[in-house]
């Protein structure tokens, strides 16, 4: 892989080679443009560069530490260290991108950011930065989710954020996205759609990973310092992307770095509907605005999935994954809920840390890999905290002994 693999990827119209582009209606293609121009200015942008920084250093508490896990690495074999994005401010990595899309929107002279969320940690990262920078924000959430998630429905309020529920068809993330969809087409003017992963149409997979490269330049460095190497392999759970791609785009030049990019397998790959493994299952097609990996039903329409991690819960995936994919160099690999059950159990017992569901498939895969290579170093991205998913856990899995 070139230096030049960032010049060459997205192309000037937002594809990964195939994969991609702005699928998007008449009335959005002007916006994406002016966002997409107002995003190049800031990028070579002094002013915006180290108001960004400063936000990171003293609102983020960024650098997050990069961890040697010793007791799991004499149970499992090889040496395991974690990127701590769960030390992030508010838990996960996803304050990185929202901080810089409200920072862009800041910029463009928006007043409303609007979005959609799932579980509800994009709508907390978001209404975090919107109150950091005195935006107004609106989330729109399935009627089912609001009432599975509470919590993170009251910190939403708390934080000064409308939420809207979204109350058509299965009540869940997609017709969220619909909803949130909708109120943006009535004022792209005043308003702008701060996506919350690598998806969706040019040019937010770009920016999203921009934003989140700093997670790889962080670990990169770190794990340097403490080893006088580079790790053998990399590991991070990938929903929509965004996490991978912020570690992993750190190493795209390494070749002895071997990159990992782990998938939910649900309670089964056997059937549709069971899974939400994208790369290992899908075929290329479009949603939301881009082209990817998805999985469909015989219709060619996006298949419903599952997965105890609703973060990883998504039929499609970026499209700089779906590229990387093709090009063998990264690869893809799936963990089962059961797989990612235990691992949160592993790492919360042996080192004080407990995880996200979501980040739990990445260690659940590095613990195959640690046994597999036992003179091999692994990093993980533990992409966030597993705080909001404790209630579901011991009600469906209870304690163990
Ligand atoms: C949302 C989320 C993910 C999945 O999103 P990506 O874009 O694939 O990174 C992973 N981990 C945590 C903790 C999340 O909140």
């Amino acid at each position: 892989m070139s230096t030049n693999y960032f010049k060459e990827y997205p192309n000037q119209e937002g594809f990964y080679q195939e994969y991609g582009g702005a699928f998007i209606p008449p009335q959005l293609e002007e916006e994406m443009k002016k966002i997409n121009e107002a995003y190049f200015a800031i990028s070579k942008s002094h002013k915006f560069i180290s108001e960004l920084r400063d936000i990171r250093k003293h609102f983020q508490g960024r650098p997050t530490p990069v961890y040697h896990c010793n007791r799991l690495s004499q149970k499992y074999g090889g040496q395991i260290y974690l990127k701590r994005e769960d030390l992030n401010h508010t838990g996960a990595h996803k304050l990185n991108h929202c901080m810089g899309e409200a920072l862009l929107a800041k910029y463009m002279g928006k007043k409303k950011l609007i979005a959609e969320t799932g579980a509800g940690q994009h709508g907390v990262a978001l209404a975090t930065a919107a109150a950091y920078f005195g935006l107004e924000c609106e989330i729109h959430m399935g009627e089912v989710d609001i009432e599975k998630e509470f919590p993170n429905v009251q910190r939403m309020k708390i934080l000064g954020t409308k939420v809207i529920p979204a109350t058509h068809g299965l009540k869940t993330l997609k017709e969220a996205v619909d909803s949130a969809f909708g109120a943006y087409l009535e004022d792209p003017i005043n308003s702008i759609y701060c996506i919350g992963s690598v998806v969706g149409p040019h040019p937010f997979p770009m920016m999203v990973r921009d934003f989140q490269r700093v997670v790889g330049i962080e670990a990169k460095d770190q794990f340097f310092d403490m080893t006088g190497e580079l790790p053998d392999s990399i590991v991070a759970c990938v929903g929509g992307g965004s996490n991978a791609m912020g570690i992993f785009s750190a190493f795209l030049d390494d070749q002895e770095c071997k990159l990992y990019g782990v998938e939910p397998a649900g309670k089964s790959l056997e059937k549709l509907g069971d899974h939400a493994a994208t790369m290992t299952l899908g075929k290329p097609g479009i949603i939301h605005g881009f082209k990817c990996y998805m999985l469909q039903d015989e219709k060619g329409e996006p298949a419903p999935v599952h997965s105890v991690a609703s973060g990883l819960d998504y039929p499609g995936v970026g499209p700089e994954h779906s590229m990387l994919k093709d090009m063998n160099k990264v690869s893809y690999e799936s963990i089962s809920d059961k797989e990612c059950i235990d691992a949160f159990f592993e790492l919360s017992r042996l080192e004080g840390i407990i995880p996200a569901l979501e980040s739990s498939h990445a260690v659940a895969y590095a613990l195959k890999l640690a046994k597999e290579n036992p003179k091999k170093s692994i990093l993980v991205n533990l992409s966030g905290r597993g705080d909001k998913d404790l209630d579901y856990v011991i009600d469906n899995y209870g304690l163990p002994e």
